[in-house]
């Protein structure tokens, strides 16, 4: 991909007219960074199954299953940084033209990218754990001490509730104030960027489907076809951190 790509010089042409610019991202921003996405062949999340919501809650061998992955996920992200993608939508935000980024990933590489800016996360983070019964706040790495010495499962201290990271299981409820939050900047979005997801989860991927139906130009930037290149004004089919690191000119 070039600078001379006319789709990508498309996209630095609308996103230079935009005034109200909103970024959603999935698995596919973060793979430039070395997380596999969901569906890449012998990857993190294929060796090691998802576990949904009701069956961790059911049983502890699926706690334990669900606290390997995790401790997984974190181990390998505290050895990782932001990417191209992610530095290009940090540049978008200090340009003042981005109103929301609004995210699927677990992963915390935007705001590491940069701190300042202000991250919708959809399916919460993988940064903390929580106590599902009164919501209680749990830091990861003495979990991690105790499931690696002990083999044991963290259970809350005040009330004595299951602890699960911050994210949020297939079949979990999702967040209702980032859910809203993240509809609102849509509804109001005249570009709505979407930067490397399949589409096939939801209630994220309506979003897309909200944004046109409010006016915006929504463009997709992602490896394969989606179910809604369709509606899409605009679709490119490559890499996250070529495209836009060119359309923006970021390094
Ligand atoms: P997905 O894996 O279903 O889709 C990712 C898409 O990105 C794929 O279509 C793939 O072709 C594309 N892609 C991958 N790398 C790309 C690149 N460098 N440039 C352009 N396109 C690229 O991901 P999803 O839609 O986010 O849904 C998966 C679910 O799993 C989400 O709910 C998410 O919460 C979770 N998940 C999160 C992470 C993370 O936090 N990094 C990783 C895996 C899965
Ligand atoms: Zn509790």
């Amino acid at each position: 991909m070039t600078a001379i790509d006319p789709a990508v010089a498309e996209l630095a042409r609308w996103l230079e007219q935009a005034r109200r610019i909103v970024v959603f991202t999935g698995a596919g921003i973060s793979t430039e960074s070395g997380i596999p996405d969901f569906r890449s062949p012998g990857g993190l999340w294929s060796r090691l199954r998802p576990v949904p919501f009701q069956e961790f809650l059911a049983s502890e061998d699926a706690r334990r299953a669900a606290w390997a992955l995790t401790l997984s996920l974190h181990a390998r992200l505290t050895s990782i940084e932001p990417n191209r993608g992610h530095r290009a939508v940090a540049e978008l935000a200090r340009r003042g033209r981005l109103t929301a980024v609004i995210t699927q990933n677990i992963d915390g590489l935007h705001q590491r990218a940069d701190p300042a800016q202000a991250v919708i996360e959809l399916h919460g983070t993988s940064a903390y754990a929580c106590c599902l019964d009164c919501g209680a706040r749990y830091e990861i790495e003495p979990i991690r001490q105790v499931f690696e010495t002990q083999g044991r499962v963290p259970y809350c201290t005040h009330c004595g509730g299951p602890v699960k990271a911050a994210t949020i299981s297939f079949g979990q409820a999702m967040p209702q104030a980032a859910m809203a939050a993240a509809e609102r900047a849509t509804r109001d979005a005249d570009l709505f960027l979407v930067l490397g997801s399949s589409l096939v989860v939801h209630p994220a991927a309506g979003l897309v489907g909200l944004a046109k139906r409010a006016g915006a130009r929504v463009v997709i930037v992602n490896r394969e076809a989606t179910d809604y290149d369709v509606i899409a004004d605009l679709v490119i089919g490559g890499d996250i951190g070529a495209v836009l690191g060119a359309a923006l000119a970021v390094d």
